[in-house]
């Protein structure tokens, strides 16, 4: 309808689906079984739980006990940083390398590496936010436990060649992990043919709910768990698990799987027409990791002689959700690291607007913002210069 409310901040968070829903819906009535009880009630759940862990291991490519069910993007990224840390600083592998471009997660988990004792060292990025090989082949050395970039930046959607730079690291015996939030449903997994060892996804950003997610673990990788507790997920993870979760995680996985190219295809054109538009009524505008390969769903740009915050919510009065940089950062002032990181200045970082698309949009999502956005521009711009 013309004038309901338009969501364009799928990078943040993305609405259940109504087949998780279904499928999620026995698990909180007469499948309620907690799948370490050996009764039937237990043993319904396991069947339940093994059977999810089995459909998200298919839709990676991997095998099923090289899947661990978390709570969340961030716990894999924490896992996979601090845990393989852990185990190999022992045998002289003491540092971490990492990109400044990272989400928080994995930024944080590396700061505590280095609170532990471990080294942190950051890669260069060029100024469209793509890992430098020089830098890459410099840092990632035979004294590095875990090297961990991400396959598509939240931010600006660019995209890393994790394929080229896992077997990099795999020829020097370090440790691959990528977090794979914002990549899984949009780029191809698969890990049979491609060389990560770790990799973290997360349920909210593809139609499942908050608060599951799922690392991969390759055989064999040595990961120290966070947690200490049961035996569940082979001890790796303990705690008792989130069926309903789990299976949600599962259906929507598939469906990312099966939906993927054509949902690239839609959001790439839908992407590409708003930019145009914007580009056009706003010359000055700056399109951040434009000169780059980039994940279809997110355009970050930036409108000089404004500030992002009043943009937002001009946008929101109308009824259109976009976000200022990352979702985790609303509320704070200070400009987004990644947008720093690339060499941005400090007011065009500012000004940075991230919208991103997905299953709720669609060309009347275009036409409208497209109309739109350019007035709040030019409104916001005559008020600055007043
Ligand atoms: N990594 C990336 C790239 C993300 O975009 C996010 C969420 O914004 C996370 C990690 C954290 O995921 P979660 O919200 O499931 O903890």
């Amino acid at each position: 309808m013309a004038n309901d409310p338009i969501y364009l901040d799928h990078a943040a968070t993305t609405p259940v689906r109504e087949e998780v829903f279904e499928a999620m819906k026995p698990f909180y009535g007469p499948r309620f079984g907690n799948p370490s009880s050996t009764h039937r009630w237990g043993r319904d759940a396991r069947a339940a739980l093994d059977e999810a862990r089995e459909r998200i291991a298919n839709c990676l490519g991997a095998h099923p006990d090289e899947v661990s069910i978390n709570s969340c993007g961030t716990e894999g990224d924490n896992m996979a940083v601090l845990g393989t840390w852990r185990t190999l600083r022992a045998q002289g592998r003491n540092a971490v390398v990492t990109t400044p471009i990272e989400h928080k997660a994995v930024l944080a988990a590396t700061h505590q590496v280095a609170h532990e004792g471990g080294e942190e060292r950051l890669l260069e990025i060029d100024k469209n936010g793509v890992v430098c090989t020089p830098s890459f082949d410099a840092l990632v050395r035979d004294d590095v436990a875990v090297c961990s970039i991400m396959w598509v930046n939240n931010e600006t959607g660019v995209l890393q060649d994790i394929p080229t730079l896992a077997e990099r690291a795999k020829a020097r015996s370090v440790v691959f992990h990528t977090d794979g939030v914002q990549a899984f449903g949009k780029v191809e997994i698969d890990a049979k043919t491609q060389a990560f060892d770790l990799l973290s996804i997360s349920g909210h950003k593809i139609g499942a709910p908050k608060g599951i997610g799922a690392l991969y673990i390759r055989r064999g990788t040595p990961l120290e768990p966070l947690l200490h507790g049961g035996s569940q997920d082979r001890g790796r993870r303990p705690g008792t698990e989130n069926v309903a979760y789990a299976v949600g995680l599962a259906t929507a996985a598939e469906l990312a799987v099966k939906e993927r190219e054509s949902h690239w295809a839609t959001q790439q054109r839908l992407r590409d027409a708003l930019e145009t538009i914007i580009l056009e009524h706003i010359p000055d505008a700056v399109v951040h990791s434009r000169g780059a390969k980039r994940a279809p769903h997110v355009l970050n740009v930036s409108i000089p002689g404004t500030d992002s915050e009043s943009l937002l919510m001009a946008l929101d009065l109308r009824g259109i959700a976009c976000s200022g940089g990352s979702a985790c950062q609303s509320g704070s002032i200070t400009p987004s690291h990644v947008l720093t990181a690339m060499g941005v200045d400090s007011t065009l970082a500012a000004a940075a607007i991230r919208m991103s698309f997905g299953p709720m949009n669609d060309d009347a999502t275009v036409t409208r913002v497209g109309e739109l956005f350019p007035k709040l521009v030019a409104k916001a711009r005559s008020m600055a210069a007043a």
